[in-house]
């Protein structure tokens, strides 16, 4: 059994996806194991996108990913970490499959409708960022 996080970005919320997307993870068999709604700090994201604080385009995620509040989640379940990823689908939306989150709601490579942990290291960290330990049930 594996926790990962997930993010519902501002576009999902804006398009009202949220329960479309949160579905798709439940009907595969994910359990919601935590549940925030937040505004992203530019310290939090700056952490969170740390990979891609040199990007040119970083400033341009930090203003969409403040344009809303997001919902943070923690789903559990078999293999919950690669399950998830397969379920979003690649980060560019237009080349997404059909099927997949992104594939199906999805805009481009920066309104992807989610953001979800893609390795059991990083699944911890954004555990600690995004939660506190009772908050996880
Ligand atoms: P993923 O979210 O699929 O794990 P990354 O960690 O590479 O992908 O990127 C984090 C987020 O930054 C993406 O989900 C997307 O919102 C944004 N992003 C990534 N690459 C680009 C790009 N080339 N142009 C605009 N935004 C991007």
């Amino acid at each position: 059994m594996q926790k990962t996080v997930i993010l519902l970005k501002p576009d999902c919320i804006e398009k009202s996806l949220a329960g479309e997307v949160i579905g798709r993870f439940e009907k595969a068999g994910l359990k919601i194991k935590a549940c925030r709604m937040m505004r992203l700090t530019d310290n939090l994201l700056k952490e969170h996108y740390s990979h891609l604080a040199d990007k040119p385009f970083f400033p341009e995620i930090v203003t969409f990913m403040q344009s809303t509040p997001v919902i943070a989640m923690a789903l559990e379940g078999e293999n919950a970490i690669g399950r998830v990823r397969d379920l979003l689908g690649p980060t560019d939306s237009q080349a997404a499959p059909k099927g997949s989150i992104r594939g199906d709601l999805g805009t481009d490579k920066m309104r992807n409708i989610a953001h979800a942990s893609d390795s059991e290291d990083t699944a911890a960290a954004e555990l600690k960022r995004f939660f506190a330990a009772g908050d996880i049930f």
